[in-house]
C-alpha cells in the first residue's frame, strides 16, 4: 500500500472463510480493525450448522477461530443481519472495505415434477435441522417411511445417509440437537439408497466418508457388482496416475460389493448412472422415477446422458443433495445462474468492473466446493486484492465502530459480542454435561439471548 493508514474492514459472515480473511488481514497488518458481522448470535457458520455431529474432530478448528477472535482489533457483531439491520451502503460509510464471507445458504433444485411434494426435502434443511440451526428447528421429516432416497453423491449426501443409518447409541453422545436425536431415535427408515447420476469413478464423496459406511453398528453397505462395471472412459479416468481419489473409493466399493449380507437391520445401498426425472405420489412422495444414464465426453469431463430407459424406486422420504447456492444481499451484484457474487480474485464485479470496497471469499466467491481448509488460501487471495486496491481508495467517510453500534441500537438490534457468545457457549456446554454430550445447543435466538440476561 502506498500510504500507511490503518484499514477498517467489515467481514460479513463468521464461517471459516470469514475467520481466515480476518487472519490474513491481521497477518498483513496487525493494526487492521476487523468487525465481523453475523446474523446469528453464534459464530462459525457451517462448522456449527453443517459439519456432522458425529464428526467432532472437524469442529476443533473453532479453536483456531477463537484465537483469531482474541486479537485486540477484532470485534464480533452477532445477531446483526446485513441488508436488513444495516445496509451495505451504511457499511461502506463506516469501513474502507467489506468482505462478504456469507457462504451459500440455499440449495440447488433438480427442476423436476413432484420436487415439492411432502416427503421431499433438501439435504441442507435436514443437516441444519439436526445441527440445531434456529431457522430449521421446526422442520418436520417423516421418518416412518421404510425407504429413504438421497440424490447426489457428495459428502453432504454421505452425511445425510450416515445420520439416517446410525443407531441411537451411535448418536446419543454427539452434539446433535436434542429435538433431532429424539426424532431420529424413533426412525423407522431401514433402507437408505444413495443415487448418483454418473458412475462410481466420478462420485464426489471422499474415501474416509464412504469407508465409514462400512463400519456402522447396524447397517450393511450394499453395492451390486454389476453397477461397478466401468465404461472405457471411466476406466481411463480411474487409471490416470493423477487420479488419487477414485481408486481409493473404488477399492472400498469393491469391498462392499464382495461382502456377504450380514444380519443388520438397516442397509445402505449405492446406485449409479441414474437421474431422477419425477417424484411421484398423491398426498406425499411414494416413489421416484429415474432414467438410466450413460457417460459422454472425455476423461475427467464426463457428463451423464439419459438413455430413455426408466426405473421406478418406491420410497417415503427423498432428499436432494445436489449442492448449495448463495443468496443475494441488497446492494451487492449477484450471479443468478451460479448463485455467487460475481468476482475476479475476490473483487466483486458490477456491470462496469470491480465495485469499489466490495470483496468476496469462500462459497459466495467460488461456489460451494472444497473443505474447510480450502477457504484459507481463498481468503488470502481476497485480502491481497483488497490491500492492493486500498492504495487507490480514499478512507471511508465515518471510520468509527461506535457509530455502527449507535445505528444498530437506534433500530432495536441487540448486538451479541464475542464475550456474549462465549457466555452462550458455556451455557450450552453445561446443558450438554447433564446428557453426557459435548454440548446441548440452544436452537432459538430467543433462548440464546435470554442466557445473556441471566
Ligand atoms: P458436491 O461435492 O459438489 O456434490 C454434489 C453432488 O450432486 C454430486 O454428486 C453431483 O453430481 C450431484 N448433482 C449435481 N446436480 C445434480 C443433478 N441435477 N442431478 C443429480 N445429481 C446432481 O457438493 P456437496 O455434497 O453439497 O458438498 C459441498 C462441499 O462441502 C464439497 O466440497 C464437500 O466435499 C464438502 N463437504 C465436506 C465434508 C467432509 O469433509 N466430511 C462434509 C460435507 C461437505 P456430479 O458429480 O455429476 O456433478
Amino acid at each position: 500500500m502506498a500510504n500507511d493508514r490503518v484499514l477498517r474492514v467489515a467481514i460479513v459472515g463468521s464461517g471459516p472463510s470469514g475467520f481466515y480473511a480476518a487472519e490474513a488481514l491481521f497477518k498483513a497488518d496487525a493494526r487492521t480493525r476487523v468487525d465481523m458481522f453475523e446474523r446469528l448470535p453464534t459464530p462459525y457458520g457451517l462448522v456449527r450448522g453443517g459439519v456432522a455431529p458425529d464428526h467432532p474432530k472437524i469442529k476443533s478448528v473453532t479453536r483456531v477461530f477463537d484465537r483469531i477472535a482474541a486479537h485486540e482489533n477484532f470485534a464480533f457483531l452477532g445477531n446483526v443481519t446485513v441488508g436488513r439491520d444495516i445496509s451495505v451502503e451504511e457499511l461502506i460509510r463506516h469501513y474502507d472495505a467489506i468482505i462478504f464471507a456469507c457462504g451459500a445458504e440455499a440449495d440447488r433444485r433438480l427442476g423436476i415434477p413432484g420436487e415439492d411434494l411432502p416427503g421431499s426435502h433438501t439435504a441442507t434443511e435436514f443437516v441444519a435441522w439436526y445441527n440445531g440451526h434456529p431457522d430449521y428447528r421446526n422442520r418436520m421429516f417423516d421418518l416412518s417411511a421404510e425407504t429413504a432416497i438421497v440424490v447426489g453423491q457428495g459428502n453432504v449426501a454421505m452425511d445425510v445417509c450416515r445420520i439416517l443409518a446410525k443407531t441411537p447409541d451411535e448418536l446419543r453422545h454427539t452434539d446433535m440437537a436434542a429435538h433431532a436425536f429424539e426424532f431420529l431415535a424413533e426412525s423407522r427408515v431401514r433402507e437408505i439408497i444413495l443415487v448418483g447420476r454418473r458412475g462410481p469413478v466420478q462420485a464426489k464423496f471422499t474415501t474416509p466418508e464412504i469407508r465409514e459406511m462400512g463400519a456402522l453398528a447396524d447397517c450393511a453397505p450394499m453395492v451390486d457388482p454389476a453397477e461397478l462395471a466401468l465404461d472405457e472412459m471411466s476406466r481411463a479416468e480411474l487409471e490416470d496416475p493423477s487420479n488419487k481419489h477414485s481408486p481409493k473409493n473404488m477399492a472400498v466399493l469393491d469391498e462392499f460389493a464382495a461382502r456377504a449380507l450380514g444380519g443388520s437391520s438397516r442397509c445402505f445401498r449405492i446406485r449409479f448412472l441414474l437421474s431422477p426425472t419425477e417424484l411421484k405420489g398423491g398426498e406425499r412422495v411414494e416413489s421416484v422415477l429415474f432414467e438410466r444414464n450413460r457417460l459422454e465426453g472425455q476423461p475427467f469431463a464426463l457428463s451423464s446422458r439419459g438413455m430413455g430407459v426408466f426405473e421406478e424406486i418406491p420410497c417415503g422420504l427423498f432428499f436432494r443433495s445436489v449442492g448449495y447456492r448463495g443468496v443475494p444481499i441488497p446492494g451487492v451484484p449477484f450471479d443468478e445462474r451460479r448463485g455467487v457474487f460475481p468476482n475476479r480474485n475476490g473483487r466483486i464485479l458490477g456491470n462496469g468492473g470491480p465495485v469499489p470496497r466490495l470483496y468476496a471469499t469462500g462459497w459466495i466467491k467460488r461456489g460451494p466446493s472444497g473443505i474447510i481448509g480450502t477457504n484459507k488460501p481463498d481468503s488470502v487471495e481476497t485480502v491481497e486484492a483488497l490491500r492492493a486496491d486500498m492504495a487507490e481508495t480514499p478512507p471511508c467517510e465515518a471510520p468509527d465502530t461506535s457509530l455502527v453500534h449507535e445505528l444498530l441500537a437506534s433500530r432495536g438490534v441487540r448486538v451479541v459480542s464475542f464475550a456474549d457468545w462465549q457466555k452462550i457457549a458455556t451455557a450450552e456446554i453445561a446443558r450438554g454435561a447433564k446428557a453426557e454430550k459435548p454440548l446441548e445447543k440452544f436452537v432459538s435466538v430467543e433462548e440464546m439471548l435470554s442466557v445473556l440476561d441471566t
